[in-house]
Parts: C-alpha cells; structure tokens; sequence
C-alpha cells in the first residue's frame, strides 16, 4: 500500500479506548481517561479508559463466572480449536487495521507490523488452537489394583500483563496458551500501546470466544496491573516486562494469594563473533539488524557485539557501511525499517544512555542524535560504539533503543565469561566455522537461546525466555501450556 493511502487511513481510523469486560465495550468505573499519543508525530489518538481496581474486580468476577459455568472450560478441545482457528483468521482478515493501530500507537515500520506483529499473533493463535486436541494425558505404571490418572486442567483465571515492544504479539503469546487449555482471561496492555489489545477483544467474541472469557482492561501498571497482581481470585498471572516490574510482580503474587507467576523480563544479550566465523558478511548484516529491528525494542536484541580483535576492524568497517540502511524514516512508509521510539520518555532514556556511552569513555562511530524532530514524533538515529568495555553502563544495562556496543576479545572463553557476567540471560550467540567450539560455547553461555551462526531464529514451536533476572517462565512451544494448567492425580480403586 501507498505511503499516501497509509496515511488516509490513519487520519480516517477511528479509536476505541473503552476497556472490555463481560464481553461489553464499557468505559472505567470512575470515567477516567488517558490520552494516548502516537509516536510518530504526537498527536492524541484518542481517550482510553483508565482502569483501576474497581474495574478489575468487574473484570474477574466476569471471568470467574465464565470460568465457574464452564462456557469455555467446558468445550471439548476440538470445539475450542475450531474458535481458536477462526480467532487466528479474523485478525488476519483485519490485518490492515491492526498493523495501523499498531504502527499508530508503539511507532514501528508498518511492514513489519504487518509481517511481525499481524502474522505472528496468527499464527500463534492458529498453533495453539491446532495443538490442544492432539494432547493426552497420562496413565501412570502402578500396580494392577488401581489406576492412577495424571490429567491436565486449566488454572482459573489468568491474568496477562504486557509491556508496549510487540503488544499484540506478546498479547497472543499469553492468551493463546492459556485460552486454548480453558481458562479465562483478563489482559491488560501497556499504557503506552493499548488498542491493538482492544481490538482483539471485540475480535475474540466475533471468532466465538464466550463473553466474559476474554477481557481486556487498559490502565496504568501501578493502578490496573498492580489490582490484577495483589488480587485474591486470579489463579494465575503471566507477565512480560521489565526485570524490575517482574519483581514487584512476585512479591505481590505472595503477598496476596500465591497465584502462579510467570515471568518473562529483559535482556542484554551478547554475540560473539570469533575469527573462524563462516560468513562475515552474514555475522555483520545479522548483528547490525538484529539490534535496530524494532527500533532496538526487543527484549532479545544483541546489544552487547563481542567480536574477536584479529577481525574488528575489518567488521566494523562492513557495520559501518550498513548503518545509512537504518535510518529512521516515517513508519506508514513501507520502505522504513526503523520507525520511532514508543514515546518521550523512551526517547530521554536512551539518549541518556548514549551520553553514559560518551561520557563513559566509549568511542561513538555512528548516529548518536534525535533524528525526524520536525515530524513531532519520537526517533534516535541507529548508534554505534567502540571500545567499549563490560564495566560501563552502556554495557550492563538494557538500553531498550538502536544502540549497539562493541567489545573485543582474544580468547573466546574469556568473551564467555563477560557475556554471562550479568545478571540477565536471555539469549546469546556464537559464530564459529569450528564445531567444538560452537557446541562448547553454546554449552557456556547461560541464556534460555543460544543460536549458532545465526541470530534470527524463532518459531512459535520452540520456548521463548530466559535464566536468571530475565525471567522464570517460557513463552511459545507447548512447554507454554505448563503454565496455564493445573497437574491433577485422579487415583481409582480397581478391586
Ligand atoms: P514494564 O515492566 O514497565 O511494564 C510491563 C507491563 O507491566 C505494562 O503493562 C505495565 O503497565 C505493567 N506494570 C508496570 N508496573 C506495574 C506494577 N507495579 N504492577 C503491575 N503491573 C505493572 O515494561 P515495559 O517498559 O512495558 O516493557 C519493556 C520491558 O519488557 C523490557 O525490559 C523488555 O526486555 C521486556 N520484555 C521481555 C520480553 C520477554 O519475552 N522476556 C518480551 C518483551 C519485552
């Protein structure tokens, strides 16, 4: 589609900020509203309801009862499939306008909302809903008298809490587990990207999901989000965000109720590129686009590049040569394939971090500035340091932004070493020709992913998450399904 036509659409898109529980669009209890500004040039898109407590209660007394009724708990797995699948056909025959919201509310390419976020929450959908009638449950080997059932039930009601990086994506990587094995649920999205979350709503009910079994509660995290952690009838909750709300989120589970909680949290994860690399060229165009997709906005970007000394110079000059490609540009424009920063704040964060970089004693070899100002919108040109090294802050802390850091060694047991001296552990990389040393490093690096001469493979069918602060719990594969079910022994006495 047109740049042009794009843009017709997004000033003819009509915003719907009215949270969604019991299968009714309603506004918050105590008619609060945000506005909520889009980041590619400011403007207000709209009022959306600002949830709180009293609007949580609402929302999981509404998925209790679904819950309890078994108008959703209570359909077969087939019958659940069968929604589940037309679920996944509706957002992708609505694509075009959750792209555009998407583009609209976080600031990403909208090709790659399209490509990324719009066929992702597909397929993530579709998956699930294919997988669920094709699981059995256990029978297990004790004596002949009796027989012991091991079975599988949904955990309640659960409650998703999401961040703004991929808010449909991470929405579905929550929902569609957890819908699938039977449970209700109550989602609520980032402040800073509620409506593509909103729209699922009124899609899920289309599709045939029960009212009351999908609700979406937009808010603020300290409002909303913390009413949903703390409540005594959410039986689970599954969280992606930052490591420091990961922890609120955990202490807050015991001290209400002990719900289950699950984490998925940040990153800074590291790729080491040694001398035997395969292919350079790939190594190059593979950690210079890993770090920019998504504006740097991933929790798994490789923002720490290790790269073994013999051959930096000559890989940074082929980085270097790569960076004009990822300016940023307008996000409704096909071509861009960096867009802006989620919002103000974002933006002050990591040009704070860029100034820690300078200040700090590492050598800026490109970007560094604010670019696009004059749009209103939020952009920081693709950033690149040298010379860094593993005690600056640049190198310890997620940026969250096109920043990519350059460090050098000379033995790769020693790259080891720095990469898991943090207290992340997300993903990590090796690019090696030998492979003794990919399967030995790879054994090393301590992060949920490793990948070998590649960063960019992932699949709804492999787990998604991390060790250590990044996290406790698994996104995607059917490890997922663990999360949202309940292990039940049923003992029968035979005779
Ligand atoms: P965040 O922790 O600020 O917010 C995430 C969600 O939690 C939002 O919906 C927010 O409203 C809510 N929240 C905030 N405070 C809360 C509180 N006190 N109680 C309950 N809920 C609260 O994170 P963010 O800035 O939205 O997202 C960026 C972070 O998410 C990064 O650290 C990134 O690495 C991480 N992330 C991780 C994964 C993963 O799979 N591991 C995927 C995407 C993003």
């Amino acid at each position: 589609m047109s740049t042009n036509l794009w843009h017709e659409r997004a000033a003819a898109q009509s915003i719907d900020g009215r949270a969604f529980i019991g299968g009714e669009r309603v506004w918050a209890k105590s008619e609060q509203r945000f506005d909520n500004l889009s980041p590619i040039d400011g403007r207000n898109l709209g009022a959306v309801a600002r949830c709180d407590g009293a609007d949580v209660d609402a929302a999981v007394a509404a998925a209790r009862a679904a819950f309890d009724d078994g108008r959703w708990a209570g359909k077969s797995p087939a019958q659940r499939k069968r929604v589940l699948i037309k679920f996944a056909d509706l957002v992708q025959k609505y694509g075009a306008e959750l792209a555009l919201l998407e583009t609209l509310d976080m600031g990403k390419p909208i090709k790659y909302s399209q490509s990324v976020d719009v066929n992702g929450t597909a397929n993530t959908l579709r998956w699930y809903g294919e997988a669920i009638d094709k699981i059995y449950d256990e029978i297990a080997p004790t004596a002949a008298n009796s027989l012991a059932l091991i079975t599988r039930e949904p955990v309640g009601v659960v409650a998703a809490i999401v961040p703004w990086n991929y808010p449909m994506l991470m929405a579905a990587w929550k929902i569609a587990p957890a819908l699938a094995a039977g449970n209700s649920v109550v989602l609520k999205p980032s402040e800073k990207s509620p409506l593509t979350a909103l729209r699922l709503a009124d899609i899920a009910l289309e599709a045939g999901i029960p009212p009351g079994v999908f609700n979406v509660l937009p808010g603020f995290g300290h409002e909303a989000g913390a009413a949903l952690a703390l409540h005594m009838d959410v039986d689970c909750i599954g969280f992606t965000g930052s490591t420091r709300t990961g922890k609120q989120i955990l202490q807050m589970a015991g001290q209400s109720n002990l719900k289950r909680a699950w984490t998925e949290l940040g990153g800074k994860s590291a790729n080491i590129v040694c001398a035997d690399c395969p292919d350079l060229d790939a190594a190059v165009a593979s950690a210079v686009g890993s770090i920019f997709f998504n504006q740097g906005e991933s929790c798994n970007a490789p923002s720490r590049l290790f790269v073994e000394e013999s051959i930096k110079e000559r890989f940074l000059e082929k980085a270097l040569a790569m960076m004009p490609d990822f300016q940023p540009g307008d996000p409704l424009d096909e071509a861009s394939v960096m867009g802006a920063i989620v919002d103000a704040t974002q933006l002050k964060i990591v040009m704070g971090y860029i100034e820690a970089g300078k200040s700090g004693g590492a050598k800026l070899l490109a970007g560094g500035r604010q670019a696009r100002s004059e749009s209103g919108g939020f952009y920081v040109e693709p950033t690149l340091f040298d010379q860094v090294d593993s005690s600056m802050t640049i190198a310890r802390e997620e940026i969250f932004g096109p920043v990519l850091s350059v460090l050098s060694f000379t033995d790769v047991r020693e790259a080891v070493r720095q990469a898991n001296a943090t207290p992340y552990g997300l993903q990590a990389a090796v690019w090696t020709s030998n492979i003794s040393k990919a399967i030995q490093t790879a054994r090393a690096l301590r992060a949920g992913t490793v990948h070998v001469n590649q960063y960019d493979g992932d699949d709804v069918t492999v787990p998604f998450g991390g060790y250590k602060q990044s996290g406790n719990g698994r996104d995607k594969s059917l490890h997922a399904l663990d999360k949202y079910t309940e292990l039940k022994t049923t003992w029968i006495q035979i005779g």
